[in-house]
């Protein structure tokens, strides 16, 4: 008997491009969203593309309220939710980088309604998906919301940000590679359902900014293009597996413990690449493919060492010999690596 099912929840409008932000009210009618929007954003965007929206919103009639986060926390979530019932509010606008588009994404999960996601840094696959976490004690609580409404990613202004955001979310794209041979082992391994759709999508991604890595540079638009169209196809990736799979693997597990043992050392992105060329190696071992990840993240400027995170020899080994604690997710950590081996992949890759 066929008892299978899907819900793929995929973004309704994705805009992308030079001058974008002035679609947003567009974007807005399109999406048929009534009412009254909060805008949640943080002090840097605010300047940039925050208060243009607000204006712009304001000028069309829909009187924005508009909210400033400081910091990635649940006291800012918890802020969100108070000026949105304030301000009596029926959706809300994410502008900024992960911190102010992961507040308002959990927040408008919490209180049940739309959100438009308005990155001004393509520096995680974040900014499309329905994944949002917050750093919760020593540990970062992560949430499944759904997707957003709509994305409006400005070519311009993401252009204009730090060059090491960029380079944190090529690294993102990068570690699809890894990711996606974890969950096709954990399917082997562990009777994991793998989408065969998903799974080469988010390949083919990570394979198209590797081809394009010479043609992103900081400052160019085109550049911006090329990498928020990657993070939107990670995004659909995930929203047709309906997890985070496609693009989360041993590289993210390893990650994630690294923000605990040395917290805010680096950016999201730049640690997930450096576990990727690790679990690369696990998986290849020493003749096989780590080195095209490596070469691939040198390309783009992302880091390759520990040093260039700026984190010890010691934060790795722990990362790498406890990251399989961390959630319940097959990868090729299995039940753990000992601390022999974690030295020695760190050795032979060139990490430590
Ligand atoms: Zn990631």
């Amino acid at each position: 008997m066929f008892d299978k099912s899907t819900w793929i929840r995929l973004p309704r409008n994705v805009v992308v491009g030079h001058d974008a932000l002035e679609d947003v009210g567009a974007v807005v009618a399109d999406t048929h969203l009534t009412g009254r929007p909060l805008v949640v954003t943080s002090p840097t965007p605010k300047r940039v593309a925050a208060t243009p929206i607000a204006e712009q919103l304001q000028s069309e009639g829909l009187d924005p309220a508009m909210t400033v986060v400081e910091e990635a926390s649940f006291e800012a979530v918890e802020q969100v939710l108070a000026e949105a019932r304030r301000a009596d509010v029926s959706y809300l606008i994410g502008v900024g980088g992960g911190k102010a588009i992961d507040i308002a994404k959990m927040a408008a999960d919490e209180l049940g309604v739309g959100f438009i996601s308005v990155p001004t840094a393509a520096s995680h696959d974040g900014i499309v998906s329905g994944r949002g976490s917050v750093p919760e004690g020593d540990s970062r609580h992560s949430v499944a919301a759904d997707p957003p409404i709509a994305v409006i990613a400005d070519t311009g202004i993401i252009a204009d940000a730090p060059w090491e955001l960029t380079t944190a979310g090529c690294a993102d794209i990068i570690s699809n590679y890894t990711a996606v041979k974890d969950w096709q082992l954990a399917s082997r391994l562990q009777n994991v359902e793998y989408s065969e759709y998903a799974g080469a999508l988010s390949q083919m991604t990570a394979e198209m900014l590797v081809d394009n890595a010479d043609s992103i540079k900081p400052g160019l638009e085109e550049s911006a293009w090329v990498v928020v169209k990657a993070l939107v196809s990670s995004g659909v990736a995930m929203s047709i597996a309906g997890s985070s799979r496609p693009a989360s693997g041993a590289e993210h597990l390893f990650s994630h413990q690294l923000d605990r043992i040395a917290p805010g050392a680096a950016l999201h992105g730049h640690q997930v690449g450096v576990g990727a060329i690790m679990t690369e190696y696990l998986h290849s071992g020493e003749s096989g493919t780590w080195r095209s990840v490596k070469d691939a993240l040198e390309s783009i400027d992302a880091p390759t060492t520990a040093d260039e995170l700026g984190v010890d020899e010691a934060a790795v080994v722990e990362a790498l010999t406890s990251a399989h604690e961390i959630r319940d997710r097959y990868t090729i950590l299995g039940g753990g690596i000992s601390e022999e081996a974690a030295v020695r992949v760190a050795h032979e890759t060139g990490v430590i």
